[in-house]
């Protein structure tokens, strides 16, 4: 049998690998503290202990209060809780919402919701580098706004938004509404203080930061009113019924732990490696990054479009070396769909089905992204031949 060849994964935007130190613990809890953290027996105090032990660490991270997070199964889910539930509870002070139009399908697609629910919502537009302005922000914001929401790092062309700025501005113009940030792709990257950053909900997931999938983290500032978006046992102060996530949860704080621990000098290395990434592969002819490329851009992120080429064709070309990318303008399942991000940022057409998204982690090495490098000056002037016949 054929042995293949040494993987490389560039799709850590998607998810990752564990960290074997989460593995570890989680299969300790599947195997040995498996209780229901409800039950009032010694199993179930075992599992309470780790439940509170997560709290402890992700509270420290996010410098609040254990009582500020409710956990969740996904992301997604954390996104739904924050919008649904703040827009519910708080529908009598104003029926109006404003978002982004490069946010993920999490945040837009509940904001779909919202709307055939009755309320109102204003999209705004980016640059062309994906930056929301702050000024833009306070000017949609109204006497009836009842709450923002604005990513913390693009998830597909890796655009850090101007969060504390934008907290800032809203709060200004009207200091009644809510603010949420989707910090998927920023949690375990970047320090990120909701109280010093006018944050009012946030939402992480585990597996982005070499933790689980199927587990995330919704916080809500004191005093921010949330109605339940799931009912049943009463479980997390009745906000999020449902037995917890145990080993999901634990694993998902242990994992942050891990990526705050080192993350600066992290940062600094995978920042290294996207800048030389950059400066060799932008000499290959038709190649455009999208976004910013420089240290005001997510580290971990890479947007590329290779003129002529369609997406999935380099690819899958880029698989057969064993390098695995994404193609960017899949948004987050694999239903053929043009980006919205990509349109927002004003990408010519002839590049919007020719975009991949790299993105490394700290498990990735210098010699990856050389050799994802070398893959694409030998590979695109093949398949330019091959498309133009
Ligand atoms: N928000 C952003 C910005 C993301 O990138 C993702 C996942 O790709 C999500 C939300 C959804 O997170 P999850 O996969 O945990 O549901």
């Amino acid at each position: 049998m054929e042995t293949k060849s040494r993987e490389i994964y560039l799709d850590n935007s998607a998810t990752t690998r564990v960290y074997p130190e989460v593995a570890a613990l989680m299969n300790r809890i599947f195997l040995e503290e498996y209780g229901n953290p409800s039950s009032m027996h010694h199993k179930g105090v075992e599992a309470e202990r780790q439940l509170r032990q997560a709290r402890q660490i992700l509270a420290g991270i996010l410098k609040g209060k254990e009582k500020n997070l409710i956990f969740t199964s996904c992301g997604t889910e954390a996104d739904n809780l924050a919008l649904i539930g703040a827009a519910r509870a708080n529908a009598r002070s104003g029926k109006h919402l404003i978002t982004t139009r490069i946010e993920h399908p999490a945040v837009l697609e509940t904001m779909k919701y919202l709307e055939s629910e009755g309320f109102e919502v204003t999209y705004l537009p980016v640059d062309a580098e994906g930056v929301v302005s702050p000024d833009d922000v306070a000017d949609a914001v109204r006497e009836d706004t009842i709450l923002v929401s604005v990513m913390h790092t693009n998830n597909e062309i890796g655009t850090v938004e101007p969060v504390a700025e934008i907290g800032a501005a809203i709060k200004a113009r009207n200091p009644r509404t809510l603010f949420h940030v989707d910090a998927v792709q920023g949690f375990g990257k970047a320090a990120i203080y909701p109280k010093r950053m006018h944050i009012d909900l946030l939402t992480a997931s585990g597996h982005k930061i070499h933790g689980p999938k199927g587990v995330g983290v919704l916080y809500v500032a004191d005093q921010v009113r949330l109605r339940t978006i799931l009912y049943g046992g009463g479980q997390q102060g009745g906000m999020r019924s449902g037995t917890e996530n145990v080993p999901g949860i634990a694993g998902m704080a242990l994992a942050a732990q891990l990526s705050y621990q080192t993350l600066e000098e992290d940062q600094r290395r995978l920042r290294a490696m996207k800048t030389a990434f950059v400066e060799r592969v932008s000499r290959i002819d038709g190649i455009r990054f999208n976004g910013r490329t420089d240290e005001k851009s997510a580290a971990h992120i890479i947007s590329l479009s290779a003129e002529g080429v369609r997406a999935e064709v380099l690819l899958h070309a880029l698989e057969d070396r064993g390098i695995y990318v994404s193609s960017g303008s899949a948004c987050a399942s694999n239903r053929p769909h043009i980006s919205e991000t990509l349109l927002a940022i004003g990408t010519p057409k002839e590049y919007l089905e020719s975009t991949i998204r790299i993105s490394t982690s700290v498990m990735n090495t210098p010699e990856d992204l050389e050799s994802a490098a070398a893959a694409l000056e030998e590979l695109l002037p093949m398949l330019r031949r091959y498309t133009r016949h």
